[in-house]
């Protein structure tokens, strides 16, 4: 009796069927970035907002640059994407020592693939334009290994300083056109001069000619406040497109308390413009903007307890933007 066996082993098929289905990771559901207009979208031309986490430099903190942190910030935290801030000056920087600085940025780079979730490349340099010719070295490299990669996002110019918009813009035009050369899509994330606050000079004279640019906006919620939202408003409304891929509540100096009114305002600034952004930052540093207290086991796992005020803000931010 045929029927019999059927109805036996049609359920069990059906039961192994759903065991090996897996839910799609947050970027296979996704896909590849680009830009519409100053919104980000995925692959089906969809707004996507993404919120997540800056590592601290590598040279100074590469204990928490692992792949238990990167777990860790998916699932626990909620997080959709990680910033890799390859400190390029100061000790053990990429200028000192590139294999090392590379070999941990591939790391994290790959854990974030292995996890389904968006991952910065930052040059973080506040003088770039000085090392344009290793920034461009570098960048050919990670779009010939990672150019077709969804998941990889270029941050060119952590924080230029006090340095004219025509500098940071030609040193940026040099390595777009390099990364461009290999990987003709992937997103590309642009500083602008004062720490990357100068976004007006931007939407007064922005880069042309190339696809999936956006421009980077740095916070400090104690000391920047609604002049540099309207910097922002300005830029936006000028058709340039924003991602704040640095933001705390203390004071542009990592320290001081944290302002919860002012970074209410921002996260509803946020928020109102569908804005992505990364959360400074995993690092045990004694400061408030460093999220882990001091000591802090650098592979997890993690309670509460080991967060200061800074983690716990940016940790509840995260659960209420990545439902
Ligand atoms: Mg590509």
């Amino acid at each position: 009796m045929t029927t019999g066996k059927t109805i036996l082993i049609l359920p069990l098929f059906l039961c192994l069927f759903c065991a090996a289905r897996t839910e799609p990771d947050f970027v296979e559901g996704h896909g590849s970035l680009s830009v519409n207009g100053t919104q980000l979208v995925d692959s089906k031309n969809e707004p996507v907002v993404l919120a997540g986490m800056s590592f601290g430099w590598h040279n100074w903190w590469p204990q928490f640059w692992n792949s238990d942190v990167v777990r860790i910030m998916r699932d626990d935290w909620k997080c959709n994407i990680l910033r890799a801030a390859m400190g390029i000056e100061h000790e053990d920087g990429f200028l000192e020592d590139p294999d090392s600085s590379v070999a941990l940025v591939k790391g994290v780079v790959d854990a974030c693939i292995e996890n389904g979730i968006y991952v910065i490349i930052d040059w973080h340099d506040h003088n770039a334009h000085l090392h344009q010719d290793q920034a461009v070295a570098f960048f050919t490299d990670m779009a010939r290994t990672y150019g077709d990669k969804p998941h990889v996002i270029y941050e060119i110019y952590n924080e230029p300083t006090v340095v004219d918009w025509k500098t940071v813009k030609a040193y940026s035009e040099a390595v777009i056109s390099a990364i461009r050369a290999i990987d003709p899509d992937n997103l590309i994330l642009v500083g602008s001069p004062h720490w990357s606050q100068d976004v007006h000079l931007v939407a007064d004279d922005p880069i042309t000619g190339f696809p999936n640019l956006m421009y980077t906006v740095h916070f400090y919620a104690g000391t920047h406040k609604t002049w540099l939202r309207e910097r922002g408003d300005y830029a936006l409304g000028k058709g340039i497109p924003l991602f704040i891929t640095e933001f705390g509540a203390c004071n542009a100096d990592g320290n001081g308390p944290n302002n919860l009114d002012e970074l209410s305002l921002w996260t509803d600034w946020m928020e109102r413009n569908r804005l992505s952004w990364c959360s400074w930052s995993i690092a045990d540093k004694q400061e408030t903007c460093s999220v882990l207290k001091p000591k802090t086991c650098p592979t997890g796992p993690w309670t509460l307890e080991d967060l200061k005020e800074s983690g716990l803000i940016a940790r509840n931010l995260l659960h209420q933007w990545n439902k």
